[in-house]
């Protein structure tokens, strides 16, 4: 707003070539174009510019306005020779006009009412045709940084994740799996039906209540495990897809001019705090929140999946709220790459050192995507996205905790987890 204001009435004074701003609110910022102080040269008053070709104060272009329009003329009380100032400008108005004629207003410049209201509106829609906000190159340079590291770090054919050790070691086919998601679909939206996930707790619950209390929290661990061996048959796949995704998040930093130039302590407590917050970000660019499923190139992933890696409800629901959330703002890539960047400089995290220049970094990358948007897109769609895209920044952050929890429980009933995760999740660096 402020950066637009003068130029707004530079563009008023074009328009009209006879100088009148005429309305009080866009004129008072006038006088702070240019720095010396500007004196009305009808009663000394702090003048806001040129109004009907003289210098003057709001008071007095406002005072012969209406003294041009009105029908009688004025009669001086006194000798017609009145000295005007700022305080007695209003005892004789007789003298204050003779005074802004002899400084040279112009009756012929004051435009009607109805010329008035129509040139502002021209000055609204030529605003907004001509003035559209622009990213700075700057802003532009960072954008095409941010696609360029993520092109060259994330693969989004997803080829390598048939790589992996097996998502479903029954199925050696990927296309039998991915078979299945169908009946799996009607499965999730039918909660009667007990999945894998729940069937370990209401087992462990059972066991933790039938038996003595001193003995129930072990009896129930133990059953965990039991259950957990069974049961965690994706645990290996996820073990491989994170630690690749983990490789991914870091390389991604390091090509960042911004990141490399931290010092490496900042960096890495950086990339503990978002790892799993970029990761959900890829991960939102291959949702169907139709299905409810992970559309990864050769493999497709649903929730029960990750409930076979040992994951549980109370984390996975907000993450599949989460996604369906993000993924209806049909973000464009540059708005995603915008968003693990915003989500990796935050200079909040644990053990970083130099926070303010953290803080910067997120700022200048908070305002591109605040251009970004107002620049690319149109309304309705514009219409509170950037807010939008920042609750979901949030939203992630809150499930960063419940995330470690269920790795390190998972981790002690099957010790299958990535090693890279582990070294992300642990709090010394
Ligand atoms: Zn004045
Ligand atoms: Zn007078």
């Amino acid at each position: 707003m402020c950066l637009l204001q003068p130029r707004m009435n530079k563009e008023m004074e074009e328009l009209s070539p006879l100088g009148d701003s005429g309305h009080g609110d866009m004129s008072e910022e006038e006088s702070e174009e240019d720095d010396g102080p500007k004196i009305c040269q009808v009663c000394g008053d702090k003048s806001t510019g040129y109004h009907f070709n003289a210098m003057t104060c709001e008071g007095c272009k406002g005072f012969f306005r209406r003294a041009m329009k009105r029908p009688t003329k004025f009669c001086c009380p006194f000798q017609n020779s009145c000295v005007i100032n700022k305080s007695n400008r209003r005892q004789c108005q007789s003298c204050r006009l003779q005074k802004c004629l002899s400084i040279g207003m112009r009756k012929e410049l004051i435009m009607s009412d109805e010329a008035v209201e129509k040139r502002r509106m021209h000055i609204k829609r030529k605003r907004l045709q001509e003035e559209p906000v622009m990213l700075t190159p700057q802003q532009e340079k960072v954008i095409q940084e941010l696609l360029a590291a993520h092109k060259k770090t994330f693969d989004m054919t997803c080829a390598h994740f048939i790589q992996f050790r097996p998502l479903d070691p029954d199925k050696n086919d990927i296309s039998d799996h991915n078979q299945e998601h169908c009946s799996r679909k009607y499965a999730q939206k039918n909660i009667n039906k007990p999945e894998p996930n729940i069937r370990v707790q209401r087992e462990s619950s059972y066991v933790s209540t039938s038996s003595p209390s001193s003995n129930s929290q072990e009896l129930e661990n133990r059953e965990i495990k039991r259950l957990g061996r069974i049961i965690f048959t994706s645990l290996p796949h996820f073990a491989d897809l994170t630690t690749y995704m983990i490789k991914n998040v870091i390389n991604f930093g390091k090509m960042l001019t911004m990141f490399r130039a931290l010092v490496i302590e900042d960096q890495i407590s950086l990339l503990k705090g978002a790892t799993l917050e970029i990761m959900l970000i890829h991960f939102n660019m291959f949702f169907n929140e139709e299905t409810n499923i992970w559309e990864c190139g050769p493999i497709k992933y649903c929730l029960e999946d990750a409930m076979r890696a040992g994951f549980q409800r109370h984390l996975l629901d907000p993450m599949m709220n989460f996604h369906c959330t993000l993924r209806k703002l049909r973000l464009h890539e540059e708005e995603y790459v915008l968003m693990q960047a915003i989500s990796l400089f935050s200079p909040d995290r644990p053990g970083v050192t130099h926070h303010k220049v953290i803080d910067h970094n997120q700022e200048v990358l908070a305002m591109t995507l605040k251009t970004y948007i107002e620049s690319k897109r149109s309304e309705p769609e514009k219409y509170l996205l950037y807010p939008k895209i920042i609750g979901c920044l949030t939203e992630m952050r809150s499930m960063n905790e419940e995330y470690t929890k269920q790795v390190l429980k998972i981790q002690d009933i099957q010790p299958e987890v990535s090693p890279l995760l582990l070294e992300i999740i642990s709090k010394d660096s």
